[in-house]
C-alpha cells in the first residue's frame, strides 16, 4: 500500500471512537458538558483542556463532529488552523508566554484521547524549553484568571 493508497483508506485506528451523542466535545459545543469556552464563533469553539500542559493551554474545535482532520474539507481546515492563529496570539499574550505549540494528534497511536478534530494551542515559556511536557493539575481560581485573561485578549 502506497502512502496516497492509505490516505483514502481512511485506516486511522481509533478506540475512543464515539458519536456525537457520546462525544465530550460535541457536548461541550451544546453546553451539555461544562467548559472554560474562550472562543466561539459558528462554526469553531476553543475552550481550556482540562487537563493542561501549561496554563492557557487551549482546545481549537470545529463545532461539527468529525473524528480526525481527514474527516474535515480542506477549506475547513484551513479555517481551523486561521482560528488556531488567532487563538494563540491571544494565548500567549494573555499567559506572557515565550511562544507557543500546535499539536493536531489523529487516531490513538497520536495520542488522540478525544475522537473529535481538534488542535492544542499550548504555551510555552524559556524555563520550559528541553523538558518533556506532562500533565498539570492547577487551581479552579488558576483556570478561571487564565480562560477570563484570553477571553479578553480575543476580544481586543
Ligand atoms: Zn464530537
Amino acid at each position: 500500500m502506497d502512502a496516497s493508497e492509505r490516505g483514502m483508506r481512511k485506516i486511522v485506528f481509533s478506540s475512543p471512537s464515539a458519536g456525537p451523542e457520546q462525544c465530550v466535545f460535541c457536548m461541550i459545543v451544546s453546553r451539555k458538558e461544562p467548559s472554560r469556552i474562550v472562543y466561539e464563533d459558528e462554526r469553531y469553539i476553543a475552550f481550556l483542556d482540562a487537563f493542561p500542559f501549561s496554563l492557557g493551554h487551549t482546545l481549537v474545535c470545529p463545532k461539527a463532529h468529525g473524528e480526525t482532520i481527514w474527516d474535515m474539507g480542506e477549506p475547513e481546515i484551513a479555517e481551523l488552523f486561521q482560528v488556531a492563529s488567532k487563538v494563540s496570539k491571544a494565548v500567549v499574550a494573555a499567559m506572557g508566554a515565550d511562544g507557543f505549540r500546535f499539536v493536531q494528534n489523529n487516531g490513538e497511536a497520536a495520542n488522540q484521547v478525544v475522537a473529535h478534530v481538534h488542535v492544542h494551542v499550548i504555551p510555552v515559556r524559556m524555563e520550559d524549553r528541553g523538558k518533556s511536557a506532562d500533565r498539570r493539575r492547577f487551581s479552579v481560581e488558576e483556570m478561571e484568571k487564565a480562560a477570563k485573561a484570553i477571553r479578553t485578549e480575543i476580544d481586543s
